[in-house]
């Protein structure tokens, strides 16, 4: 089974309106929504969830009233101000760390499972998909795009799939390492401006760094075409493929407007350039 994760140096790059056109044009495919920070593939895929799975990330620190004596050594020992004067848990600071459960001494604090979040197996109009919501201010995004893997790879054994195309999270942090380890190609999405550059320079960096196949695509090409030489340059110096270079199209906000994938709204120039490289990534992963 090969396994494609799209991603960008930054958001807003269009990495998930191309997801949502592979999604479009793959074949046996399950879709995985990684970008669980910013969830928004479901957007255009409209999954019709199937199953619900209660996600917990981090303990917490749950404090029995009780048994507290007011010692406030848990106060005086948490560093992340997570406990008031009063003994009160500021729930949204709680790192759980459980330090406050090791110093009280009369047991009155346990670790707790958290509800962080929900993920969700679906079915859409292209193929079954993976994908989760994470709960505001939560954090274990790392560990929760590693539950939508796993989900959407049981999904491929268990339908017999032969193709995972995740939609990854922007960035070079833990949630983009967990959507990438282990995959057979990412495909980088980019735009012809300075910081960008620099972006997809860290995260090529980051692709290396865990021997992961890496190929290319400029997105809004023609927004500055010298950029685009750049780009083009710095990738055959180092040896990688631009697999493809779509132009600029207000199509782009038109569909996800209407709710579909670029491929499905349009026969234009934008769509047959994102075929050519869907044929091109896919030989790619073929080798
Ligand atoms: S678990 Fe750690 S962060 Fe949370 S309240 Fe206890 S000491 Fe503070
Ligand atoms: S350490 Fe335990 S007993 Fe002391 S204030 Fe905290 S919860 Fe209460």
């Amino acid at each position: 089974m090969k396994q494609l994760t799209i991603i960008s140096g930054k958001g807003g790059t269009g990495k998930t309106s191309i997801a949502a056109a592979f999604a479009s044009l793959a074949k046996n495919t399950v879709f995985a929504d990684c970008d669980v920070d910013a969830a928004d593939l479901h957007l255009i895929l409209k999954p019709e969830i199937k199953k619900t799975m209660g996600f917990h990330g981090l303990k917490i620190a749950s404090i029995d009233k009780y048994m507290c004596t007011k010692c406030k050594k848990c106060y005086d020992h948490c560093k992340f101000n997570a406990i008031d004067e009063d003994i009160n848990l500021i729930r949204e600071s709680c790192e759980g760390c459980g330090v406050c459960e090791y110093v009280c001494p009369v047991d009155a604090i346990a670790m707790v499972e958290r509800d962080s979040g929900f993920a969700y197996i679906s079915d859409t109009r292209f193929g079954p998909m993976a994908h989760a919501m994470l709960k505001t201010a939560e954090e274990a995004s790392g560990k929760l795009v590693t539950v939508v893997r796993e989900n959407a790879k049981d999904i491929a054994e268990d339908k017999k799939k032969n193709q995972i195309i995740i939609d990854g999270p922007p960035g070079i942090g833990c949630p983009v390492i967990s959507s990438i380890s282990g995959v057979d190609l990412v495909l980088i999405v980019t735009e012809p401006t300075l910081s960008a550059i620099h972006d997809l320079e860290r995260i090529l960096g980051v692709a290396h760094h865990f021997d992961i196949p890496a190929v290319v695509c400029v997105n809004k090409y023609d927004i500055n075409r010298d950029n685009t030489e750049k780009i083009e340059n710095y990738c055959k110096n180092h040896n990688i493929d631009v697999v493809g270079k779509l132009p600029y199209d207000a199509i782009v906000t038109e569909s996800m407007i209407h709710e579909k994938s670029v491929i499905e709204f349009s026969d234009g120039e934008l769509s047959n350039n994102i075929i050519r490289m869907w044929g091109k990534v896919k030989e790619v992963l073929s080798r």
